[in-house]
């Protein structure tokens, strides 16, 4: 079921995500060439704890940490480790919540670590724009398919792909709620928006092919073909104009 939050739930999102765009903006300041993915957990989790709120990750159905740290090839929901050490070149990217009186904000950014090679900081970037360019669509009264085909529409003009086994979702009072929000689709079907839903979009977007694998951990999702990939999203609420994005 759809969930339509009230003017106080909204003021309830409002803060969480500002404490998930916030603690996001913090890790950015400790990319570099040398850190684990360990220690940018650690660094989430002391900062999201400091603001009075809960690293939404942390135990969701048992996964280990507080951000989802995903390098290079990994999709999504990298467990973060100290064996996994940022490297000059690399890509990661960083998925992470926080819940805050009882509501979840959920954001994710692609870094760029030093110097990247020009596929990998255009991956990055479209990435980003691919997120912009479908949530113009995202208004009152307008199809989930809009804004899918949108995401879906720029990511492969530009070369890439968007993959097909993973996609946003509503969220509220729980990390993941419905609707289904794919990166994919056709313009005019699907759930017609309405005001007051919120929900996150979040487009991964691979270098080669759509195609994902998971590994043995139960938890990393890796591309099937070993491309790149990257990931950019925010919690969005519906209004009658533009979308407020929340996790900015
Ligand atoms: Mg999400």
């Amino acid at each position: 079921m759809v969930t339509i939050k009230s003017r106080s739930e909204i003021e309830k999102m409002r803060a969480a995500g500002k404490i998930t765009g916030d603690a996001l903006r913090e890790i950015e300041k400790h990319i570099k060439a040398g850190i684990s993915t360990l220690e940018l957990d650690k660094i989430a989790f002391d900062f999201i704890k400091k603001q009075g709120a809960t690293p939404s990750f942390l135990h969701y159905n048992g996964f280990p940490g507080s951000i989802c740290a995903s390098p290079n090839s990994w999709v999504v929901h990298g467990i973060p480790s100290k064996n996994i050490v940022l490297k000059e070149g690399d890509i990661i990217s960083i998925d992470m919540g926080a819940q805050k009186d009882g509501y979840h904000g959920d954001a994710a950014r692609t870094y760029a670590v030093g110097k990247v090679s020009d596929e990998a900081k255009k991956l990055i970037e479209v990435t980003k724009q691919s997120f912009f360019e479908g949530i113009k669509y995202a208004t009152h009264g307008a199809k989930l398919g809009d804004v899918s085909s949108a995401i879906q529409e720029y990511v492969e003009k530009n070369g890439f792909s968007v993959v097909r086994d993973l996609v946003g979702h509503g969220i509220g009072k729980n990390l993941h709620e419905d609707p289904n929000v794919p990166n994919f689709g056709h313009k005019g079907r699907g759930l017609k928006l309405a005001q007051g839903m919120t929900i996150a979009v979040e487009p991964m977007v691979n270098a080669g092919g759509y195609e994902v694998v998971q590994l043995d951990d139960g938890w990393t999702v890796e591309t099937e073909d070993g491309s790149l990939s990257a990931h950019y999203e925010n919690t969005i609420l519906i209004t009658k104009g533009e979308c407020e994005i929340l996790t900015l």
